[in-house]
């Protein structure tokens, strides 16, 4: 028998590995390892999703007018720029399956997010990563990675798995220095944590331009990552091509109906920012006194590089899974003396610093 015999590239690709919530023999659980916010859905968009019961015999609207309605009024934004997907790992899919074929190259940042390169490969394409340097994206190794064969160029702004970020000054250089044709993802996925007044999440470099598109999602601070709704904000010529390839409903009605509440549920999400700002530096300063180097973040989410490399690592993540803690390793990105932790409750990262003091300290 002859097998069925899948594309090029698909099998060389090292699948995507979640966070795994189930540690044997532990009944608690504390999920820290998929940057989701501890702070819960937003109660406007649980509300919406628990009305939706009642419809769901019926296929949800594939326009997703409502929804890009109300992001477009959120963002000042034209509604007719914006797609949305199942995720924006969807949309991360959907650009590499309209842009990206066997023979091209896309450039991302070397500890960039893992979908990049898995949807890259999916098209037989190449991924070529650019080196960072402590830690951030690194504009002119970008450039100098594109080559006449780059068909897109992904940034993550905040970065993950790492934290840190590029101001907008930077992100403009690498824009004007990318060739013509050459597509620029900026995935600010993490946008709505930043506070710094160098920050751009880039959505005012898409307006005039054909060539730059801005990736969001509703899984981080609006908490509904189960729901699975991200959205790109795009230049007409984009989102004609993102349209025709996108599935015709492959928006939930269950995510367009809670992402819409959602959005305007703002002293839940000043909430959740104010949490997060303080758990950040809380957090970051007690494992700084641990000793434990702690890359610094704009997100919600810290890299952790322990002193005692790998092996130290094994031992503080078999201790922390004991305590029902599940933190996200590095191995993937080859920082293998790193640990990601996801910001949780006041008593979640309370668990973690304590289980860490008693590990290094004895
Ligand atoms: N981009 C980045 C940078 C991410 O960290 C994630 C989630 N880990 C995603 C995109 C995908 O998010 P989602 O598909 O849930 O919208």
């Amino acid at each position: 028998m002859t097998a069925p015999k899948p594309q090029p590239g698909i099998l060389d690709i090292a699948p995507y590995k979640g966070g795994e919530a189930a540690v044997p023999g532990v009944t608690k659980v504390h999920k820290l390892s998929s940057n989701e916010t501890p702070m819960g859905p937003s109660p406007k968009g649980m509300e919406a999703f628990r009305q939706l019961a009642g419809e769901l015999h019926r296929y949800p609207d594939g326009s997703v007018d409502v929804l890009r309605n109300a992001l477009a009024k959120h963002y000042g934004i034209p509604a007719e720029n914006i797609v949305c997907s199942n995720g924006s790992d969807e949309m991360i899919s959907l650009i590499c399956a309209s842009y990206v074929g066997v023979g091209d190259e896309v450039v991302y940042s070397q500890y960039g997010f893992m979908m990049y390169p898995i949807a890259t490969q999916a098209r037989g394409a190449t991924p070529v990563m650019a080196k960072e340097k402590n830690f951030t994206s690194d504009v002119d190794a970008l450039l100098a990675a594109v080559t006449p064969k780059t068909r897109v160029v992904f940034l993550t702004n905040p970065n993950n798995p790492t934290g840190t970020y590029i101001s907008g000054s930077e992100l403009k250089r690498l824009r004007d220095g990318l060739p013509a044709g050459v597509l620029l993802v900026i995935d600010a996925a993490y946008a709505e944590y930043v506070s710094r007044n160098d920050y751009s999440n880039g959505m005012e470099m898409v307006a005039g331009r054909d060539d730059t598109l801005v990736l969001r999602t509703f899984s981080k601070i609006f908490g509904l990552a189960a729901l699975r709704l991200g959205w790109a904000y795009a230049p007409a010529n984009i989102v004609a091509v993102l349209n025709r390839v996108r599935g015709p409903f492959n928006v939930n009605a269950a995510a367009q109906a809670a992402g819409a509440a959602a959005l305007d549920d703002t002293a839940w999400l000043q909430k959740s920012r104010d949490h997060n700002d303080a758990e950040l530096a809380r957090v970051g300063a007690a494992l700084k006194g641990l000793g434990i180097e702690v890359v610094p973040s704009v997100a919600n989410f810290l890299l952790m590089r322990f002193p005692g490399g790998a092996e130290q690592v094994k031992g503080a993540d078999a201790a922390l899974r004991q305590a029902g803690l599940i933190l996200r390793g590095m191995g993937g990105y080859g920082l293998t003396d790193c640990l990601r932790l996801s910001i949780g409750t006041v008593e979640e990262d309370d668990k973690v610093i304590a289980t860490l003091t008693k590990f290094i300290k004895g």
